[in-house]
């Protein structure tokens, strides 16, 4: 653009000239030199007035012709018009390619703009959701999905939270769906059909306790018939003793493990929740440490409750009982003879929690977060051998949640363990008129 100038100051310069050449010869100076100046003006508001109908003009219009410098205007102003079009193309083609991915997504995708508006949904929010892509935009998402859960799960602000309803569409397909924010006040809804998922697990539920319920009759007879053998002084057993005595040790782990499968079934099946009722639980851990130190018997562990006598919560006594039960248990299983075992149950700030404390083996740290897991065990030979059946912390877990609570396991190696039953606050009822067993203090 800038060889241009030097041309267009000549140009100038010889325009200028010639009109105070001629103004010089005619005496008339300074009209010359102004009609000189209005012809300069003028050319340049023509052409100025020509690029500007070529700028608006469609796309096929053709340059206008030019002179120095709007040439070179012009042919810029061409180039960046081919490169606008070339990126539009370019970002309509992606668009394209965009919809037709979303379209095929068999999940449903929502775009949901200020106070919770649709601004754009996919295919597949038509088939899960009923939703629009005409009509339903603009209009707040909760004006649409109306499930109580939904609207709750939407204005409660946690990312790692989903939630699970029916389809509005079809009563019988169950959604799972999560809201990722991204941009500004922006945040995506996504659903997905999870009913396949969740009768899977329903199946699996059901199996797991069908067989288990089958199998106890004929193992309650086994290990009937194995009692009654040992307790009999036949001659016809005479060397026999060890051999039953074994089968009897073994068909007692089997009814230990179906009892445990019978009751995590019956822990995760939420149609068969048990009233929630007021539960003492200062008595019930005195209970709990009596069972634990005649199970440590000739081991000797020192096992101390110290429960704020006044702390009452509203909770299934059977499911707490198993719960605290297991936690103790496995105090006195994973702690050496004469070990420490402290119980602690009281309320704080946040919440009412109950801990174990243990200066037993310890946990390593790369086990801890799949403890809760069924049949998990560090050493499975050390489980077996003291009696585990691998379920007592997938137990707990389920009968917390249960409760709105939660497991903590807080353990070092060859230090002990400390397990935190955590419960909401709200749980806290007033003790009813009967007399505690122990008040706070150390057994
Ligand atoms: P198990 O019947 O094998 O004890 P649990 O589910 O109760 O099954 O526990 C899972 C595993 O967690 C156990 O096998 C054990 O390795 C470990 N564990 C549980 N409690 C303790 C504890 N107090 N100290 C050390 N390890 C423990």
């Amino acid at each position: 653009m800038y060889r241009s100038w030097p041309a267009l100051w000549r140009r100038l310069a010889l325009i200028f000239l010639g009109a105070a050449l001629l103004g010089w010869i005619t005496g008339l100076l300074l009209p010359f030199l102004l009609l000189a100046a209005l012809g300069c003006l003028g050319e340049q508001l023509w052409r100025l007035y020509r690029l500007d109908r070529w700028l608006k003009g469609g796309p096929e219009t053709n340059p206008p012709r030019a002179g120095p410098i709007w040439a070179e205007v012009i042919a810029q102003f061409a180039r960046l018009r081919r490169q606008s079009r070339k990126r539009k193309r370019k970002i309509s083609r992606l668009l394209e390619q965009f919809q037709q991915a979303t379209a095929a997504l068999p999940d449903a995708a929502v775009v949901l703009g200020e106070d919770d508006k649709v601004i754009w949904c996919n295919g597949a929010s038509q088939v899960l959701l009923g939703l629009s892509p005409v009509q339903d935009i603009g209009l707040p998402i909760t004006h649409l999905l109306r499930h109580p859960g939904f609207v709750a799960f939407l204005n409660q602000r946690r990312l790692e939270d989903s939630v699970e309803f029916p389809s509005p569409v079809d009563d019988a397909l169950l959604l799972g769906a999560r809201i990722v924010p991204y941009g500004k006040k922006q945040r995506l809804l996504l659903a997905t059909d999870i009913s396949r998922v969740r009768r899977l697990e329903q199946m699996r539920r059901e199996f797991v306790a069908n067989v288990s319920h089958e199998l106890r009759t004929p193992l309650t007879v086994i290990t009937g018939y194995l009692e009654t053998l040992l307790d009999s002084d036949s001659p016809a057993l005479a060397g026999w003793g060890q051999p039953l005595h074994c089968m009897q040790q073994q068909s007692r782990r089997m009814l230990h493990i179906i009892e445990d499968l019978l009751l995590l079934a019956r822990l995760e099946s939420q149609k068969e929740r048990p009233p929630l009722k007021p539960v003492a639980v200062p008595a019930l851990l005195a209970d709990i440490a009596d069972d634990a130190i005649a199970l440590s018997g000739e081991q000797g562990h020192q096992i101390t409750v110290a429960a704020d006598s006044g702390l009452w919560i509203l909770g299934c006594e059977k499911e707490l009982r198993s719960a605290f039960s297991n936690l103790v248990v496995n105090a006195v299983r994973y702690t050496p003879a004469g070990g420490r075992i402290e119980i602690h149950w009281f309320a704080a700030a946040d919440g009412i929690h109950l801990a174990v404390e243990d200066n037993g083996e310890g946990i390593a740290p790369q086990h801890i977060p799949r403890l809760t897991e069924r049949f998990y065990r560090v050493n499975r030979d050390r489980s077996r051998g003291s009696g585990g059946t691998g379920l007592g912390l997938s137990i707990v877990k389920h009968v917390l949640n249960n409760h709105g609570g939660q497991l903590r396991i807080d353990s070092e190696l060859g230090t002990g363990s400390v397990f935190t039953c955590d419960f909401p606050a709200e749980l806290r009822v007033e003790p009813a008129k009967a007399p505690a067993r122990n008040g706070m203090g150390f057994r």
